[in-house]
């Protein structure tokens, strides 16, 4: 294991610990383990019969044999060919798939940028931390950053691999350097000696994993130079494994393999939610709590991450991590599930607009629910503890007295977040807010995974039951809070997993404040007022036009804050200039004060939309400003010829672009009812930002606009703004 390390004075080391992670091996009859230790001798440095969990679920001891790999890169192979050695199931396989780097941190109770002592002896290093991965106010050392960018000479449309390089750029020091020369390989020397001069301890990119380094590389292959960026000197060469594609949140996603480099970190920020979100704070937060390193963690799904932390909590309870081929990361959200099962929809409100509501939110619930609860696995209908007082609501399971593995993993993001969230109030100084606030955010979204881990069927300790308890004790906790809420004079107008949109007449700050506080002493959670809305809307499901969505709503509260969720403006795909446009309208619906002053300025709202429609009409509206993005669900030569995404895919294909399922394309509509590839263009390749589908656009924009004006109108529907806009043309052509 190669550890590098900065150390008080600046100075970046590398050292090098004797170490490499084990497998186990389980079996009904102990003899069997004779077959593997002898025929995979070669593979292991040594064996031993340790007792060890087996199962989350059991809380039973079984020998099981460890086996200290020679070569930790061989994990894999090694436990495909134990598997091999008998009947099916004649061997259990643990600890397979556990991150060699991330199995050491555990081991040595060890995290990135943990402040620590180290001794190297006998070829293995001795730690000793004086850190701790609760510290609130821990000392970060001073990394020094880069930001690496290229500039390509593109002969086509599209940057190519076999396009020259034109020049790079080096951001350093508050200093941007351009790195030019006479020839390529001059350019890509020049590279190596500025980067070595600047020494950075992380590197930026945009698109360094699926663009920068790749091209990089075939640029140096193309000039048959060796280029080291790294403090290891050892040359740049393309990942010896292909990126893949994977299912998450219902989606195909593509993580192309990363590029790392030995003793600094790349960031590819384009790849990376939590640095794109949330900066090193948030970034530094995570790699700490959840024992990753940098560059896995920037990388790693929140999912991914909450894994690590569940590792390293079973490690340490003596519970194995059971092997399975790691096909698809597929698991439900939580609005999913409660679609699904309608498991947290308590109160069906009518769709529409209401004035003079009040919302309280129950604060991270789920995560909330697992923590105090003990909802875990292997803790919901146990079997050594039949008695427990602790009993799922409705269902009368019983909940282990031990604590959980799930709960146990929890408590950190629970308690740290609420601590941070606590301190961020009291604190005067701006930028140390910030940095409590990043960090806060990072084990919030930490929290919001938990939930999904829970009843993932492949997850490693997920189970279905626990999933089931944690909506069951979630309906419990809004059931009687909303009862408390009604007995107090409260009408419910609204209800959804962890929210409550209360009215009582005349009802001001102080009365909500007063109920939050009955709220919690019935419920024992805590809760947040969001604040009193002048006016909220209510949408109904896009996809089923019967029942209310869960989670589609606006309104603005007394102070003028809008609050939007799952509609356009909230998007990721909404083209930009769509974006501007619904907010603009909401920025309007704002300043009136009830429903009845919105109805008022629906007409105003409308001019809005006519004098989009009309410079889509015109072409003054850039393309760039309309593109749409999806993700590709699957290969591009898997495409049924018939789609839009097809389109754009084949000319991104015939470029030359290399594109996988799950990768992100942006594109735009330019002949809707066209045939062929010509019906859109992607968005790299667009040369004339006035040619779009003018008519398609419009109509795509009622839709947009009708989201927010149909609660106000009902002939504000898509269609009746549609009428509004030929009427209007109709008049303009006459006249
Ligand atoms: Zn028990």
């Amino acid at each position: 294991m190669v550890v590098w390390l900065k150390t008080e004075n600046g100075e970046a080391v590398r050292l090098t610990d004797r170490w490499s992670p084990s497998l186990f091996v389980g079996s009904n009859s102990a003899s069997d383990f004779a077959v593997p230790v002898h025929t995979l001798r070669d593979e292991f440095l040594w064996t031993r019969v340790v007792r060890k969990r087996e199962t989350v679920t059991n809380y039973g001891w079984s020998d099981v044999l460890e086996a200290k790999l020679t070569d930790a890169r061989n994990a894999q192979r090694v436990a495909e060919r134990i598997e091999r050695l008998g009947p099916f199931g004649t061997f259990r396989i643990y600890n397979v798939d556990v991150p060699p780097d991330q199995g050491y941190l555990y081991e040595n109770d060890l995290f990135p940028l943990a402040f620590c002592n180290v001794m190297s002896d006998g070829g293995r290093l001795r730690w000793t931390i004086e850190d701790d991965v609760w510290a609130y106010d821990y000392a970060i050392p001073t990394l020094r950053t880069a930001r690496l960018d290229v500039q390509v000479a593109k002969k086509g449309r599209l940057p190519k691999p076999t396009d020259q390089i034109e020049s790079f750029t080096l951001e350093y020091d508050g200093e941007s350097v351009a790195i030019v020369g006479q020839s390529e390989t001059d350019k890509l020397f020049r590279l190596a000696e500025v980067v070595h001069e600047a020494d950075p301890d992380v590197i930026l990119t945009n698109d360094g994993d699926t663009f920068l380094f790749p091209y990089l590389i075939r640029r140096t292959e193309a000039n048959s130079v060796r280029l080291s960026l790294d403090r290891d000197g050892a040359p740049l060469t393309l990942p010896s494994k292909p990126g893949t594609s994977y299912f998450s949140y219902g989606q195909v996603r593509y993580k192309p393999t990363a590029t790392k480099l030995r003793g600094r970190v790349h960031i590819d920020v384009d790849a990376s939610f939590t640095y794109s979100e949330g900066g090193f704070d948030a970034l530094f937060e995570l790699s700490r709590v959840c024992r990753m390193p940098l560059h896995t963690s920037s990388r790693a799904s929140i999912g991914k991450a909450l894994s690590s932390l569940q590792f390293y909590h079973a490690l340490k309870a003596d519970l194995l991590v059971p092997w399975k081929p790691t096909l698809a990361e597929r698991f439900k959200d939580r609005n999913e599930l409660m679609t699904a099962d309608r498991g947290g929809l308590i109160f069906e409100q009518r769709v529409g607009a209401y004035e003079g509501v009040g919302e309280l939110d129950f604060s991270a619930l789920y995560p909330n629910i697992m923590y105090r609860k003990n909802i875990s696995a292997e803790t919901v209908r146990c079997s050594c503890c039949p008695d427990s007082d602790n009993r799922v609501p409705e269902l009368g399971w019983n909940t282990c007295r031990q604590e959980g593995l799930v709960p146990r993993s929890i408590r950190i993001i629970v308690e740290k977040r609420l601590h941070y969230k606590e301190i961020k109030e009291k604190v005067v100084d701006d930028s140390l807010r910030d940095h409590y606030d990043a960090r806060q955010a990072a084990l919030k979204w930490l929290g919001v995974t938990t939930f999904g881990y829970l009843g993932f069927n492949n997850a490693k300790f997920g189970r279905i039951d626990a999933h089931i308890a944690v909506c069951a004790w979630d309906r419990k906790v809004i059931t009687d809070a909303a009862r408390v809420a009604e007995a107090s004079g409260f009408v419910v107008v609204h209800g959804i997993v962890d929210s409550l949109w209360l009215w009582k007449e005349g009802a001001e700050k102080g009365d909500y404040l007063g109920l939050k506080a009955k709220l919690e002493a019935k419920t024992g959670f805590a809760m947040s007022f969001e604040g009193i809305y002048k006016w909220v809307a209510f949408l109904p499901s896009k996809s089923e036009p019967g029942l209310p969505a869960l989670n589609r709503y606006f309104g603005a509260f007394e102070d003028g804050r809008l609050k939007v969720r799952g509609i356009e403006a909230r998007r990721h795909d909404t083209p930009p200039a769509f974006v501007v446009c619904q907010k603009a309208i909401l920025d309007i619906l704002a300043e009136a004060g009830t429903v009845a002053e919105a109805k008022a300025r629906v007409p105003e709202c409308i001019e809005v939309f006519l004098r989009y429609a009309g410079a889509l009409e015109r072409h003054e509206i850039p393309a760039s400003e309309l593109t749409f993005s999806t993700n590709l669900s699957k290969a591009p030569e898997e495409y049924a010829t018939a789609t839009v995404q097809h389109a754009a895919v084949k000319q991104l294909v015939d470029e030359g672009a290399d594109l996988h399922a799950g990768e992100r394309i942006h594109y735009v509509i330019m002949d809707y009812l066209g045939r062929g590839s010509k019906r859109v263009t992607p968005l790299d390749m667009i040369e004339n930002q006035s040619r779009y589908d003018s008519d398609r656009y419009v109509r795509l924009l009622a839709e947009t606009c009708s989201s927010v004006l149909e609660p106000f109108d009902p002939g504000c529907a898509a269609e009746g703004l549609m009428a509004r806009y030929e009427a209007r043309r109709s008049r303009a052509l006459t006249s």
